[in-house]
C-alpha cells in the first residue's frame, strides 16, 4: 500500500518520467466488485473531442497496452477495432491497464508533452470503460520536480476528480511551471495559466480578461461555475481556442501582444471561448446531447453556436470599452468583405455548412472558398442581420440569446429553436422568410445597417493585402487589371487559390502552380502586381509557370476588379432614433469613435 493512497473505483495514474520523449504513461485502475468468472471489460477512446468537429482518431497515439489483476497476473488485452479494447479480466476484483500516449501535437484539442510542459486533452489520453462512464473518475498525477497542474477539475495538488467521463473529457490539464495570474469576479475565483515565452504582460492581460468576465457576467446575469481556468499557450505559430464548461485553452502567437491589433485579437479569442461556456456548453444542440464520442454528430446549428458567439465576442468587447466602436466597424467591414469574396456563399447555405463541418470547415482545401462558406464568418453576419431586424422591431438579439439559454440549457437546443424564438418577436412569416433566405438559403446578406445609423460602401480591392474595412486610399494613376488568384507570400510565387469565374479560373490557373515569369521575364509578387497595373483591366498576362514538374505557359486576359471590398460608415444625417439605436447596440455614443 502506498502511504496516503485513496481507494477509488476508477482511477487514472498519469505520469511522464521522460517528458522529452513526448510519452504520457497512464495506468487505469478499475475496481470490479463481484465480477463473474469469464467476464470482460471494454475500454474505448473518443474519436473526436467536442467543440472541434473532426474525426481525429486519437487512438493512433496509444501504445504498449498491458493489463494485470490484483495479484499481478497478466490479463489478456485484445483490440476490437480502431478505438476499442477488450480486457479478459474474468473474476478479477481489480484490473490495472497500463499504456502510453504519444503526445506531440500542439493544438488546443490535442495533447502535447515535452521537457517544458505537458498539456492533456483528455479525449486523447484517458480510455473510458464501457458501462462505467457515469461514475466519478479520479486522476492522480505524478510530475517532474517543480511542475504544477492547472485544471478546472476540483482537487489538487496531485489528485483531481471528475463527476463522470463527460466532465473528464471537458477538463484539460496543463502540467508544468506555467506562470499564473488570479482574480475574482462576483466572489468566484479565476486563474490564468500561461505556458510559453513571448511579449505578453500577464498582469495587464489579467486586468482586461477580468473586464471580459465582468461584462459577460453582467450580460448573462451571473457566473454558473465555482472556479474558471484559462490555459494559455504561447507559440511561434497557430491561433485557436477550445471551449469547456469551466475552462478554456487558448493558443496565441507568442509575439502577438506588442500592438493594439494583436492585443485586441487575443482579447477577442478570450471573449469568444468564454462566451461559449454558455452558448454551446451549457446550451448545446439537442442533436449533440448526449455526446457520442464514437461517431460524428450532426447539427445545422453551428452557425448559431459559432456565429452568434463570434458576434457577441466582439460586441461585448465594445460594450466593455475594450474595443473602440470604430475598430469594431472596421472588423465588420472586413467580415463583409470576406463574404463578398466567397463564391461558395452563393452555393452552400450556412445551415448546411454547419452540417458538413466534419468534411468541409475542418478539411479546407484550395477549392473551399468556391464551394463552401464558413459558418463562423457567415454565422456572425447572420447574427448581426438578425439583431438589426429585431432592433428595428423594438427587440434585440440579446433577449433571444438569453431566452434560448433559459429555455433549452440541459435538454439542448432543437434544430428549429432559434427560429422559434425569433418568430415570437418578428412573427412566424417574417422569421421564416429570414431563415429561408439567409440560413437555409444563399440570398446575398444585406444587414439593415440603417437601423443603427450606418451604411455599407463597396469598392475594388487595392492590392493583395487589402482586407477591406476602410475606404482605402484615394485612387490615382492607372487602374490595375484583375487576375482573380491568391498568391503565396513566400520566396516562391505559388498560386494558393483561384476565384471561380475570374480570369485565372477561366485561363486554367490552379492551386500550387508556381509562377516564374510573365511575358518572358522573371517576376516576384511585387513584379506581377506591377504588370497587372501596366496592362490594366482590358490587358492580358502571359505567365510561365511550373505545374508540378512541368514548365507550361498560360495566357490570361485580365478583367476589371470586382467591387468585393466593403466598409461601414455613419450615415451623413442620422436621426435621433438611429443615434439612440446605435448607442443601445454598442453601448457607446454616436458617431462611433
Ligand atoms: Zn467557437
Amino acid at each position: 500500500m502506498i502511504p496516503g493512497y485513496i481507494w477509488w473505483p476508477m482511477r487514472y495514474r498519469l505520469s511522464c518520467p521522460a517528458p522529452q520523449t513526448h510519452h504520457f504513461h497512464v495506468a487505469l485502475e478499475l475496481d470490479r466488485p463481484g465480477a463473474a468468472a469469464g467476464s470482460t471489460e471494454e475500454a474505448w477512446l473518443p474519436i473526436w473531442t467536442p467543440g472541434s468537429y473532426l474525426v481525429r482518431e486519437f487512438s493512433r497515439h496509444l501504445e504498449g497496452f498491458e493489463a494485470t489483476d490484483e495479484a499481478g497476473r497478466s490479463v489478456p488485452v485484445t483490440r476490437l477495432d480502431k478505438h476499442r479494447l477488450r480486457l479478459d479480466a474474468g473474476a478479477a476484483a481489480r484490473v490495472t491497464l497500463r499504456y502510453r500516449v504519444y503526445a506531440n501535437e500542439l493544438t488546443v484539442r490535442t495533447s502535447h508533452l515535452d521537457g517544458t510542459h505537458g498539456f492533456v486533452s483528455p479525449a486523447g489520453v484517458f480510455l473510458a470503460v464501457r458501462g462505467r462512464e457515469a461514475e466519478p473518475h479520479l486522476v492522480s498525477v505524478e510530475l517532474p520536480e517543480g511542475w504544477q497542474v492547472a485544471t478546472a477539475l476540483p482537487g489538487g495538488p496531485a489528485e483531481f476528480t471528475a463527476r463522470d467521463y463527460d466532465e473528464l473529457v471537458d477538463s484539460p490539464l496543463e502540467l508544468g511551471t506555467h506562470e499564473v495570474a488570479r482574480f475574482e469576479v462576483r466572489g468566484v475565483p479565476h486563474e490564468l495559466a500561461v505556458w510559453g515565452r513571448g511579449n505578453l504582460d500577464l498582469a495587464r492581460f489579467a486586468v482586461d480578461v477580468q473586464r471580459i468576465v465582468e461584462a459577460q457576467a453582467a450580460f448573462w446575469g451571473g457566473l454558473p461555475y465555482r472556479r474558471y481556468v484559462f490555459i494559455v499557450h504561447l507559440a511561434g505559430k497557430g491561433r485557436g481556442g477550445l471551449e469547456h464548461a469551466a475552462s478554456t485553452v487558448l493558443l496565441l502567437p507568442r509575439l502577438a501582444f506588442g500592438d493594439q491589433e494583436g492585443w485586441e485579437d487575443a482579447l477577442g479569442l478570450v471573449s469568444h471561448e468564454f462566451f461559449h461556456l454558455w452558448n454551446v456548453k451549457r446550451l448545446r444542440p439537442a442533436a449533440l446531447t448526449p455526446y457520442d464520442y464514437g461517431r460524428e454528430q450532426y447539427t445545422r446549428l453551428l452557425w448559431w453556436f459559432e456565429g452568434a458567439t463570434s458576434y457577441y465576442e466582439q460586441l461585448l468587447l465594445v460594450r466593455a470599452g475594450l474595443l473602440p466602436p470604430r475598430r469594431y466597424l472596421k472588423a465588420l467591414g472586413q467580415l463583409l468583405t470576406g463574404l463578398l469574396r466567397t463564391p461558395g456563399a452563393g452555393k452552400l447555405p450556412v445551415a448546411e455548412a454547419s452540417l458538413m463541418a466534419w468534411v468541409k470547415h475542418y478539411r479546407p482545401d484550395e477549392n473551399t472558398g468556391n464551394s463552401a462558406v464558413s459558418y463562423y464568418l457567415k454565422g456572425e453576419l447572420v447574427a448581426l442581420a438578425l439583431d438589426l431586424e429585431l432592433r428595428r422591431a423594438g427587440h434585440a438579439l440579446d433577449e433571444v440569446t438569453r431566452q434560448l439559454q433559459a429555455r433549452h440549457a440541459g435538454p439542448g437546443l432543437p434544430e428549429d429553436g432559434v427560429e422559434a424564438a425569433v418568430a415570437e418577436r418578428l412573427g412566424v412569416e417574417a422569421a421564416r422568410a429570414f431563415f429561408d433566405r439567409f440560413v437555409r438559403g444563399t440570398a446575398p446578406l444585406e444587414p439593415a445597417l440603417d437601423v443603427v445609423g450606418l451604411r455599407l460602401r463597396r469598392r475594388a480591392a487595392q492590392g493583395a493585402d487589402d482586407r477591406g474595412g476602410s475606404p482605402g486610399k484615394p485612387v490615382e494613376g492607372p487602374v490595375p487589371g484583375w487576375l482573380g488568384a491568391e498568391l503565396s507570400a513566400g520566396p516562391r510565387l505559388l498560386v494558393t487559390s483561384v476565384r471561380e469565374g475570374g480570369p485565372a479560373w477561366n485561363a486554367g490557373l490552379t492551386a500550387d502552380d508556381e509562377i516564374v515569369a510573365e511575358g518572358g521575364w522573371r517576376v516576384d509578387k511585387a513584379g506581377l502586381a506591377k504588370r497587372l497595373e501596366e496592362r490594366g483591366p482590358s490587358g492580358a498576362v502571359r505567365l510561365t509557370l511550373f505545374r508540378r514538374d512541368e514548365l507550361v505557359e498560360v495566357a490570361a486576359p485580365l478583367a476589371p476588379a470586382p467591387e468585393d471590398t466593403a466598409w461601414l460608415e455613419p450615415v451623413p444625417e442620422p436621426t435621433p432614433a438611429q443615434q439612440a439605436a446605435f448607442e443601445a447596440w454598442c453601448g457607446a455614443p454616436f458617431p462611433p469613435r
